[in-house]
Order: structure tokens, then C-alpha cells, then sequence
């Protein structure tokens, strides 16, 4: 079984401040179990990086431009965010599929990006309420997947999170059954692709995982760790994640 995973997720939360919570985790979680990873926004990599060095805590990104530098305005490419301290990149999450457009063949662009400039790709699949409530969750997780993780993934390139868009910052879990159900069809997509390694890469749950449920999901069959939003903002309940990882 592949060592687990607690990777933070702080969407557009947090300043140059908040490194008091990367200081703070560091305190409550010395010694982890799993590995320990947090997204904060772009303006804060390179500052919680340093904070981070010597910690067991690694510093990722929550996006990337496909290409490697250019006239793309705004746009920070997966070069740039590993030069500021970036070990991952999270690509496709559900918030950028439905606020920017991005598609399957975008979210695959990046996560080579990422690849390219030495960093782990975590690629987010999941499907919406509307997609589970007509029986297509398996159908649509296992074609975002297609489309989304590129040929070349491995365990040491590559994190899968699976996150339920309706699961998504709302306080609805799926049953563990459930989660089982997706994880162990992911494994199986990814055995089928990609043979002995499938079997040491990453599957990630995502959605409402808070410190009271964690330690159930991490449970499941197939989970391999969480990619977590509002509980990983304050260390106190992301300390509580991380030790349910363990
Ligand atoms: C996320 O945004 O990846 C996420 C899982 O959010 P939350 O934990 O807040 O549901």
C-alpha cells in the first residue's frame, strides 16, 4: 500500500499571515505518518516553502499554464511555480473545470506541465449530484480519467484525487461504500493503463473530509489519503487529518 496522503487545498484563502498555520503544523504534526502537503495561493509559495524546509509539510500549487513560459498574461507556468518552491500541482480541480472551461485535454496539458518542471501532478476527477443521481458516476469519473491522466503517469509523477463536485464544501459525504466503490474502479482503470505501477499511485479522497470523518475514509479500500479544502485552512484541524492518516 502506498503511503498515505494529507494534502491541503486553500483555494482563494490565506495571506502572507496565515504561514503561522504552516509554523503551527509543523508543531502538531512532527513526525507524520503520511505525507503532508499544503496548496495556499500562489502569492504564498515561495514564503511557506522556506517556512517549510526541514518540516515534513511540502508546498504545492493549485494550477498551472500548459506551457513553459510566454505571452499569457496572468498566467503563471509549472516552471515558474517550482522555482518558488512548489513540489505538486493540483490540475483540474472541479472549480476550475467549471469556472475557466478547462476540459479533460486541458487538465492532461497541465498535468504534463507539471511533470516537466519536476513536480507531482495531483489530477482532480469527480463527478456532479446531477451525474450520481442518474447512475454515471463510474462512466464519468472513468472517462475524466482517460482524458485527463496522460500516457507516462506514475506512482512518482502522479496523485489521482477523486472529488464528488457535490461533495465539494458542502458537509455531504458520500457513504464509505460509496467512496469504495470509485476508488476500487479507479484502481482497476489504472491497472488495466498502466500496469504493476497502478497499483502504488495515489487515489486521493476529496469532499468534506474534516477530522471526525477522516479517519473512516482513509479507512476505505482504495483511499490512499485526502485532498481536503476548508479543514486544512487552521492547523488544529488539519493536525487532526494527518493523524488519522496514520
Ligand atoms: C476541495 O476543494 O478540494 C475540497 C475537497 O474542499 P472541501 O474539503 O472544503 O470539501
Amino acid at each position: 500500500m502506498p503511503r498515505k496522503l494529507a494534502a491541503g487545498n486553500w483555494k482563494m484563502n490565506g495571506t502572507l499571515g496565515s504561514i503561522s498555520e504552516i509554523t503551527a503544523l509543523s508543531k502538531a504534526c512532527p513526525d507524520p505518518a503520511c505525507d503532508v502537503l499544503i496548496c495556499p495561493p500562489f502569492t504564498a509559495i515561495a514564503s511557506f516553502a522556506h517556512a517549510a524546509k526541514g518540516t515534513a509539510i511540502s508546498i504545492g500549487a493549485q494550477d498551472c499554464h500548459a506551457n513553459a513560459s510566454g505571452a499569457h498574461t496572468g498566467d503563471l507556468s509549472a516552471e515558474i511555480l517550482v522555482d518558488a518552491g512548489a513540489t505538486h500541482i493540483i490540475v483540474g480541480h472541479s472549480e476550475r473545470r467549471a469556472d475557466h472551461g478547462e476540459s479533460d485535454a486541458d487538465v492532461n496539458a497541465k498535468a504534463q506541465a507539471a511533470w516537466r518542471a519536476g513536480a507531482v501532478a495531483i489530477i482532480c476527477v469527480g463527478e456532479t449530484e446531477a451525474e450520481r443521481d442518474a447512475g454515471d458516476a463510474l462512466k464519468v469519473v472513468s472517462n475524466q480519467m482517460t482524458g485527463s491522466i496522460p500516457d507516462g503517469a506514475t506512482a512518482a509523477n502522479t496523485v489521482i484525487a477523486y472529488e464528488p463536485v457535490w461533495a465539494i464544501g458542502t458537509g455531504r459525504v458520500p457513504s464509505l461504500e460509496d467512496i469504495a466503490e470509485v476508488h476500487d474502479e479507479m484502481r482497476a482503470r489504472l491497472a488495466a493503463r498502466f500496469g504493476d505501477d497502478a497499483s502504488e499511485m495515489r487515489l486521493l479522497y476529496g469532499g468534506s473530509v474534516k477530522p471526525s470523518n477522516a479517519a473512516d475514509i482513509f479507512a476505505v479500500s482504495n483511499v490512499d489519503g485526502g485532498l481536503v479544502g476548508g479543514a486544512s485552512l487552521k492547523a488544529s484541524d488539519f493536525a487532526g487529518i494527518v493523524n488519522a492518516a496514520g
